[in-house]
């Protein structure tokens, strides 16, 4: 019993990893996309389930699948950490399903495939959110009116957990320290992005709230917005509520101020003097550089920065853009150690620096299995 599936489900795509714990080694993993999106595409996630299966065979033994590991994106204020599954949780996820309406019926829908696919196979669930359930109640609370606050939950949970969880040991042990002893703030730039503030090893205050939509310019999302635009833009234009929400998740962030929401288009447009690109870059790194300002006075001390996902794990530019200017705090990147490309975990911060700056590859995955295993009692 060494081998765990794990499954990650976006709103229209399905991850999947097969993984070998004794080695760690991946027997198979690959990406269904493109799910419910049109005539011809896979219907839904049952049928995505479908999918994998078909992929697995041959490599998947199901005498030796110890769990299946699920992602789930919102646990609310109930989940604190992975979590066997069972009917009760699957109620749990779908009552939560008003804060997260695009993630978690495409997760449930997948998790009620993958438990009639292995009925007598343990499944976990691991949530997004789980990591921030640290957070001191003056960090996760927004200053609106109680009943908003308590009958509607709305308040800051934060995601990315399990990359931020991941990336946080991986950076203590870089250190050569354990979680418990360090202070560090993670960069998770993705299509996605959020910071974490982590003190010893604990996730104190992240930069996404109640959705995925605050914080960071992201790929095609805003981040921080004055609240007050979308009643204005309802007035001024008529859109709907769900017209604004479409608009500032799917066609605001980079794509909105560049043309394109992949960080590679915008870079070279950018060294090639486009102006636009000039200024989604400036804004993207200026908003990545306030929000370590805010975690540094959060933190008091902090022994390291780290870069994940993959524009913090490739983009020599945003990084030495976005600590521009705070050598004085101790932070700077060293050029050449910064333009380096590697796949490697790595030190980008001068010999001489205070602050260990970082790049360390997320592996969500890994993290996934692992914690599957635990809940299993079965040490990874
Ligand atoms: P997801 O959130 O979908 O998991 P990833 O972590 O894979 O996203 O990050 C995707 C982003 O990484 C894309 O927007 C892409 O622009 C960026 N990226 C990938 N490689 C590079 C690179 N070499 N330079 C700059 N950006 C990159």
């Amino acid at each position: 019993m060494n081998q765990v599936l794990v499954l990650n489900s976006g709103s229209s795509s399905i991850k999947y990893r097969l993984i070998d714990m004794d080695d760690r080694a991946r027997l198979a993993d690959g990406t269904v996309e493109r799910i419910g999106e049109s005539a011809g595409s896979v219907a839904d996630h049952a049928a995505g389930m479908d999918v994998v299966l078909g992929a697995l065979k041959g490599r998947l033994d199901r005498s030796r699948l110890a769990a299946v590991g699920h992602r789930v994106v919102h646990g609310g204020d109930r989940f604190r950490g992975p979590t066997l599954i069972d009917d009760e949780v699957c109620d749990a996820i779908r009552e939560l399903i008003p804060l997260a309406p695009l993630h978690n019926p495409a997760n449930l829908t997948l998790i009620e495939a993958a438990r009639s696919a292995f009925p007598d196979t343990p499944q976990v669930a691991v949530f997004d959110t789980a990591f921030h359930q640290t957070l001191p109640d003056y960090a996760y609370t927004y200053a609106i009116p109680k009943e908003w606050r308590t009958d509607l939950g709305v308040r800051r949970y934060g995601f990315h957990g399990t990359s931020h969880q991941y990336v946080s040991r991986r950076a203590a042990a870089m250190l050569g320290r354990e979680p418990e002893e360090v202070n560090m703030i993670v960069l998770h730039l993705g299509n996605g992005a959020s910071v974490c503030a982590v003190r010893e090893g604990k996730s104190v205050d992240t930069s996404m709230g109640m959705t995925p939509l605050e914080g960071l310019v992201m790929g095609t999302r805003s981040g921080d917005l004055d609240p007050a635009v979308s009643a204005y833009i309802a007035r001024q234009s008529g859109q709907s509520a769900e017209q604004i929400d479409q608009t500032l998740n799917k066609a605001s962030g980079l794509l909105a101020l560049a043309g394109s929401n992949d960080m590679r288009d915008v870079d070279t447009a950018a060294a090639k003097g486009e102006e636009a690109a000039r200024l989604a870059l400036d804004v993207y790194c200026y908003r990545i550089r306030k929000y370590i300002g805010a975690y540094l006075a959060a933190l008091g001390r902090v022994d390291a920065v780290a870069f994940t996902a993959g524009v913090g794990e490739n983009s020599a530019t945003v990084r030495a853009g976005a600590l521009l200017g705070l050598e004085h705090l101790g932070i700077s990147v060293s050029p050449k150690r910064n333009a380096q490309e590697s796949k490697q975990e790595r030190y980008i911060s001068p010999y001489w620096a205070q602050t260990a700056v970082l790049v360390v590859p997320t592996d969500e995955e890994i993290e996934i299995a692992d914690q599957a295993l635990q809940v299993l009692g079965a040490q990874p």
